[in-house]
């Protein structure tokens, strides 16, 4: 329950900086998001959930970066949020967490022009934050391809559900990397987000 513990590397915990200890979500799902198992939170906002995915995230991408030496365009890791200001929000966080160790991010979502977010993915970025809804529209246009994509949030899964995004988000899954870590965050477990992970995680994903 101290950032020692972590282990982690300077650069990553620059974001932290300002924070005396992990807050218990934090504390709770790095060694597991780290070790690459796919994991399930119960968790409400404000408790720090967005680090909580967001640091593993940017191990992430360092661990993928060492082995290669081209620059690559497509992105690594995925985060889904529900809603544009939730995607925003989470965007600030992890652009903000990503700027000490390079890591690039875009945040897409709907009811703006899609210019400059097709411009920053032909640009290249290691981390796309986005709606359900404008993401299949880019995908569509193949403007963002997910096939490297091995590490995936879905963020206020319940939510997303009970929003109807459950075929974008099936079809949005099903075109990332075969090998990939899945991470869930909800703030209830209702029977069609436990569905969703029975069909997408491994058989014994951690649940906190
Ligand atoms: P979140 O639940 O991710 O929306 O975070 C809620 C708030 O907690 C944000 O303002 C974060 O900056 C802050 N926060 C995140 N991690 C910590 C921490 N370890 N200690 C104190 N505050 C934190």
């Amino acid at each position: 329950s101290s950032f020692e513990e972590a282990k982690l590397p300077d650069e990553v915990l620059q974001c932290c900086k300002s924070f005396s200890k992990p807050s218990p979500i934090q504390s709770h799902a790095w060694p597991y998001l780290l070790d690459g198992r796919d994991f399930i939170g119960i968790a409400a906002t404000g408790s720090g959930k967005t680090l909580a995915f967001g640091i593993p995230a940017l191990m992430h991408i360092r661990h993928s970066v060492n082995q290669k030496t081209t620059r690559r365009v497509n992105p690594l890791c995925l985060v889904l949020s529900p809603t544009r200001e939730l995607a925003q929000q989470i965007a600030d966080v992890l652009y903000k967490a990503g700027k000490s160790c390079g890591a690039r991010s875009v945040c897409l979502y709907g009811g703006t022009s899609k210019k400059p977010q097709i411009s920053a993915l032909k640009a290249g970025v290691d981390i796309v934050i986005g709606t359900p809804g404008r993401l299949k529209d880019l995908m569509r246009m193949g403007c963002c391809r997910l096939q490297e994509v091995s590490y995936v949030v879905l963020d206020e899964a319940d939510r997303m559900l009970d929003m109807g995004f459950e075929p974008q988000v099936r079809s949005i899954l099903s075109q990332t990397c075969s090998v990939r870590q899945l991470v869930m965050f909800s703030a209830t477990w209702p029977p069609s987000v436990h569905q969703l992970a029975q069909e997408f995680m491994d058989p014994n994903p951690v649940k906190i």
